[in-house]
This record gives C-alpha cells, structure tokens and sequence, in this order.
C-alpha cells in the first residue's frame, strides 16, 4: 500500500526529482511565490504523474508549482526582496497577506446572499443559490490531497478564512433539506470532501439515508481524489468501506453522482486511476467530469478531446467546461472567452455525441453560470451569445442573450449589452458590479460563493 506522503513549501527541496532537474533559481522562485500562494504536492502527483525530463512544459508540473509568472512582476520582487533580504517569518506573513489581498481572495464575493437562514440562524456550512442544489461544506473537508496552483480557494488554504464556512452539524443540514422540498442535490464540497476518511463521511451519509427525506435524489461529491490520490478507492485502509458507503446510498435510492475533477489527459494514464474509476462505478456510483480551462495548462482543442473521449472510454460523463476565476493567478491561466470558446468547439466538434454531454466554456460568476454560446454577427455587429446554464433565477436558464463583443474580456463582468440596451436582461434583478474597478477589497474575508470545481 502506498502511503500518501505531503510535499509542501516546506520539504520540496529533498524531493529527489526537483534536486535532480530544477535550477537553484527555480527553487528559489517556488518558494518566492508559494510564500504567497499555497501549493502542495504528494507523492502518486510527483512520482506518477508529472513528467520531469520535460517539467518546464508539463501542465501537471504547472499545476501543481507555483510559478515565477503567477505573481504580478511587482509582487514577486516584493516578496524575493523579503526573502533575500533575510526578513523573519511573521514579516513574510505580513508581506504575503498584504499580496493576497491584492489578488481577490473572495471573487464575486456573493456568500452573504447564498447563505441560508433558518429560524433565524445563519448555516454557514451550506450555500443555496440554485434552486435545486444545495451545497454542504463539511467541516472535516476542507482541504485537498494536492492544491492546484489555479485554485479559488487558495485563501482558505493559507488560512485566511480557514473552517468560517465549515459545518458540522448533521441535523440542520437534514432539516435545511426538509423545509426546501425543491432541493434533489447536496453537493458536498470544500475543498475536497474525500479527504475525509470513510467514518467521518459515513457519518453524513448514514444520516442523510436515515432522514429518508423524499426530496432528496442525489448526492454529489465534488473531488480530485481520483486525479491526484486515486489510492484513496483502491489501496487506502478505509477504501473497501468507501465503495461499501456509496453501495448502500445506492439501495437506499439515493444517486452518487461523483464530480471528478480532471484538468488534463495525463491524470487518466496512470493504472490506479482505471482501476479507481472502475472500482467506483462498480459500487453504482456514476462519475461526471469538470475541468477549468487554463492556459499554460489545458488551452489546446486536442487535449480537450482527448480527455473527454478517454473519460469515455473509462466510462465517466464528461460534464462541464469552466473558465478560469477571477482571483490568484488568474492572469496566468485566464483564457479569453474568444479562445476558449474556440477551444471547445474545436474539441466538442470532433468527439462522438457520446461525450457531447459536456457544458461550456461556463463562467460560475454571480448571477449564475453563464455559458458562451459563441461568436455571431447580427446587423453587422459582432456579438457574444450567452445563456445562464444556472440562474439565481431559474427563469433565466436557457434564453440566449448578447453581448458586446470584445476579444480580450475573460469575465462577465467585462462585457456589455448591445443594440442600445444599458442592461443584460437579467440586471434588474440582479445587477453586475464591474468589479474589476474595486478589485481590492477591505479585510473581511470569506470563501468565495462557488462550487467552481468540486
Ligand atoms: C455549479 C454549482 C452548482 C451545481 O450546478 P449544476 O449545474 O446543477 O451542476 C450548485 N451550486 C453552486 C453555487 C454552483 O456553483
Ligand atoms: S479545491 Fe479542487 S481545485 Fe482547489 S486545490 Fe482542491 S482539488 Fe485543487
């Protein structure tokens, strides 16, 4: 049995591959910027799936090291500045929050308005935003077997709002469920549910399948486990019991779908990972796939096409195409809506109807996911057409509506109506805050509203 083995900020210079192949420059600027952003790695992620003969061009070595491009140019010197310089460690902490608050560490910022009240108590563990779909933070889960260098909730991680949206209480959750008979789904998510070990997620579900709550359809876990610990179905002490959990979830009628976040072909090579997913499915789970889309990581039409058909053939659904967020590094992954449109058809165009199942390119911004249906020209203007795949309205699902076009926007907030309209129809409820003027915010941090990825 493999043992899951943590690489951080704080060991990665005894790991064999990095002594063997990286400059003393580029382990200096891991640890310049993984001051600032959190980053972590394990074993199976550096032993199986990053290629080191070619690292600098790897995307799961880029998705897992911090890179020198992922800070601003001004804050990297800030911070190497600190770090040459000899500066202690509570004066790198200083440094490196007042960095983070430069980066958007709660984007769309929204929690307030998906969080629940019931009887007058705020349930910070649960967000609601979708009529359908409630989400479940459970305290125990929120952090990941690796961090992606991409991820939204790096705040979280380096401790800036570390558990302030956990819950551990079992009983409002179920009685949340029972006085919202519109809500099928709970997606448990956190970071990452699966970190839990088996008894303490048993715990949810036994009580979730004793409630017998009729409404209840669905369970969801949104996980990386399978991209970067897929040990914990197969080899991991308490595996066997997992599979058992989701069997009987299963007989009780309730629905595992499994969110598996794959970013990249490569996760899907690996023998473990067929043998997890198959595992997975045997226990009558069914496994949905998502994925951001990144440059410098996966904004290439054939890398989408080849993990969807291979997710296929493994037999998972592929699910959603996101964009990337607007925090951290976004500047370093963000992809235009143009490419990534582009990106997508160009990979959707060549699968099988099979794996057209999946969505996108989505923006999970606040009014609701938005996708872009693309480019078109009406009266001699060129337009992006949009339609919400999710709307804090559902009324607003699935009508196609225009926007400016404009090649270099990356975010709903950067685009306008056309034809004369000052608003998008939506607007009236709920109007957008072009945040990208008070992109700094003042202090109080909270984990941003979406469950983008898991
Ligand atoms: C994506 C998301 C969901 C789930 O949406 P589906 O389209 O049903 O997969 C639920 N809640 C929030 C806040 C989300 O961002
Ligand atoms: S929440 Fe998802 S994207 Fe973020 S670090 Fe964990 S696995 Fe990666």
């Amino acid at each position: 049995m493999e043992k899951y083995k943590a690489v951080t900020l704080r060991n990665f210079r005894e790991i064999p591959q990095i002594e063997a192949h990286l400059s003393e420059e580029e382990k200096r600027n891991i640890e310049i910027v993984g001051n600032v952003l959190p980053f972590k790695a394990n074993n199976y992620v550096i032993n199986e799936l990053i290629d080191w003969e070619n690292y600098q061009n790897d995307p799961l070595y880029i998705l897992t090291f911090p890179q020198k491009d992922m800070l601003e140019p001004i804050h990297f010197h800030e911070m190497a500045d600190a770090i040459l310089g000899g500066a202690k460690k509570a004066e790198l902490k200083l440094i490196a929050n007042k960095i983070r608050l430069e980066l958007n560490p709660h984007p769309a910022g929204q929690m307030e308005q998906n969080l629940p009240i019931m009887e007058e108590v705020k349930l910070t563990g649960i967000q609601h935003k979708y009529r359908e779909t409630m989400l479940f933070f459970p305290s125990q889960g929120q952090t990941c077997h690796a961090y992606c260098t991409f991820c939204f909730r790096w705040p979280q991680f380096v401790g800036m709002n570390e558990l302030k949206f956990a819950m551990r209480d079992i009983d409002l959750m179920i009685k949340y469920l029972r006085t919202n008979p519109a809500i099928t789904d709970i997606l448990f998510t956190g970071g990452d549910p699966l970190i839990m070990r088996t008894k303490v997620l048993s715990n949810y579900l036994e009580a979730l399948i004793d409630a017998k709550i009729p409404n209840l359809r669905t369970v969801r876990l949104g996980s990386k486990a399978l991209a970067y610990w897929p040990q914990r179905f197969v080899t991991d002490a308490d595996a066997d019991e997992l599979l058992k959990l989701f069997e009987k979830a299963k007989r009780a009628g309730i629905h595992i779908a499994f969110m598996a976040h794959f970013n990249h072909p490569n996760e899907l090579k690996t023998e473990i990972v067929e043998k997890a997913i198959d595992r997975i499915l045997n226990s009558g789970a069914v496994i949905r796939t998502q994925s951001p889309i990144m440059r410098n990581i996966n904004d290439d039409a054939e890398v989408w096409a080849h993990m969807w058909r291979r997710q296929v053939e493994l037999g998972c659904i592929p699910y959603y195409m996101f964009l990337a967020r607007d925090t951290g590094a976004q500047h370093y992954f963000a992809c235009s809506l143009e490419n990534a449109w582009h990106i997508f058809r160009d990979a959707y165009r060549q699968v099988s109807g099979i794996a057209r199942t999946v969505r996108g390119p989505s923006m999970s911004a606040g009014p609701g996911k938005v996708q872009v249906l693309g480019i078109s020209e009406v009266m001699g203007e060129q337009v992006y057409v949009l339609q919400f795949i999710q709307g804090r309205n559902p009324d607003w699902v699935a009508r196609p509506f225009f926007a400016k076009y404009d090649p270099k926007a990356i975010w709903l907030d950067d685009l306008f109506p056309v034809f004369g309209q000052e608003k998008f129809f939506f607007e009236q409820e709920y109007p957008l805050t072009r945040k990208k003027a008070q992109a700094v915010h003042n202090g109080h941090h909270q984990l941003s509203d979406e469950s983008l990825l898991l």
